[in-house]
């Protein structure tokens, strides 16, 4: 039998070779569809910061900046962290600079955890997490969250049984992503307990730091007692400045931690994004306001795709930041999340992404699916529209 490009993959990629958002996106073009699947924003970042990345490709910023990222913007994130959370990060030694968070998730993974270790996930879990375990031929163990009411809460007691001698990292996302749950300070504060009593890493991604509504707050990992010197924190401009195409991220955390990180991110892109560098430097300085208007807007528009879910007849899960709400589609007649994102685009124009694919066990997740908000208010409209001629469909 001739070899299929799928079986000559690595075995232990195998299970990865097409991501969700590469499928719904290309699905969302081929029908025309409004995409509610991927999540990037369809409107630009602040204005300074273009100018500031066009300036500096003028300038002749072209060639590739230094390994650990560019000093300007070592101390801008450094800066940053200091001001907002009272960390304390040395701009040499504690922040390295990342082809998005994306290559500081894969970094850390593989810069601290050895073959055959064990590590922790909380699902549903953003799909790259489970790639980059398998990269580190690392063991993957997922705890899921649990639904209470409208809302998902971390379960500490299956937190704790999953942790096994083999276990050397934990990994973190809030505000999380697919279910947009804020995680609270007492859910922190007890996720930081069990990591010092088992003496765990903790990876923690929190590239959606500023996207938190209705008055909640992010509280970083590493700002809890013990956490420090134990935590990689990992976040990016993506989000946070609506460059979902720049790819600059950033790994901070102590010396020791962050070298490892190093270690494995110098092979796997060396360097990158020169020119965006200094703008993501300069946006961190001066763009705060910018931010917290983005994170307005996000509210109102998290509101919008809100009622029209519900005027859908879906189920739907309070949303406390990120770009994502979830719905339940078992209350519009359907039971399969993957084949309604499947067939979504073609039936109403709107394309969307299913949770099960963010887990190992498909219950209770397959008949969540995951609708973006993070686009022009026309767009979300003329999407509500849409999904409000389902029953029909
Ligand atoms: N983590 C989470 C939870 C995400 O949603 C994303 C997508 N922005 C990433 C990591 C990847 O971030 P980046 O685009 O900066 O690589
Ligand atoms: N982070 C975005 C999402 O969750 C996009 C991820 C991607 O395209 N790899 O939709």
């Amino acid at each position: 039998m001739p070899e299929t490009p799928r079986n000559r993959t690595a075995a232990r990629l195998q299970p990865f070779t097409s991501t969700i958002f590469a499928e719904m996106t290309a699905l969302a073009v081929s029908h025309d569809a409004i995409n509610l699947g991927q999540g990037f924003p369809d409107s630009d970042g602040p204005v300074s910061m273009l100018d500031t990345a066009r300036q500096a490709i003028a300038d002749g910023l072209n060639q590739y900046p230094p390994g650990p990222g560019m000093p300007v913007l070592r101390q801008a994130v450094a800066a940053d962290r200091l001001t907002r959370y009272g960390l304390d990060h040395d701009p040499d030694s504690e922040v390295l600079i990342t082809v998005g968070a994306t290559e500081a998730i894969s970094a850390a993974i593989l810069g601290l955890v050895e073959p055959g270790e064990e590590v922790v996930l909380i699902e549903p879990y953003y799909d790259s997490y489970a790639a980059s375990v398998a990269l580190a031929g690392a063991v993957r163990r997922s705890v899921p969250l649990a639904r209470s009411g409208t809302e998902f809460v971390v379960d500490l007691d299956a937190l704790r049984a999953a942790i096994t001698p083999k276990t050397k990292m934990l990994v973190v996302n809030t505000p999380h992503n697919p279910t947009g749950t804020v995680f609270t300070r007492e859910e922190i504060g007890a996720i930081a307990e069990i990591a010092c009593e088992h003496d765990l890493l903790v990876l923690t991604d929190e590239v959606y730091e500023h996207l938190v509504f209705d008055g909640r707050t992010h509280t970083p990992l590493a700002t809890l007692p013990g956490m420090y010197e134990r935590t990689v924190s990992v976040s990016s401009a993506a989000k946070t400045f609506s460059v979902t195409g720049w790819k600059i991220g950033w790994a901070c955390g102590p010396a020791e931690l962050v070298t490892a990180v190093r270690t494995a991110k110098q092979y796997l892109s060396f360097v990158g994004g020169g020119p965006f560098q200094p703008a993501i430097a300069h946006a961190l300085t001066y763009e705060q306001q910018w931010v917290k208007g983005l994170r307005n807007r996000l509210q109102a528009k998290r509101d919008v795709l809100y009622d029209a879910l519900a005027g859908a007849g879906f189920d739907v899960l309070t949303g406390g930041g990120t770009y994502y709400l979830c719905a339940d589609i078992t209350a519009i007649g359907e039971h399969d999340g993957i084949d309604f994102c499947r067939t979504l685009p073609e039936r109403i124009g709107v394309a969307s992404v299913p949770v099960s694919v963010f887990t190992d066990q498909s219950q209770p997740w397959n008949t969540l699916v995951r609708f973006a908000f993070c686009k022009q208010d026309h767009v979300l409209e003329e999407a509500g529209r849409r999904l409000r001629t389902l029953g029909a469909s």
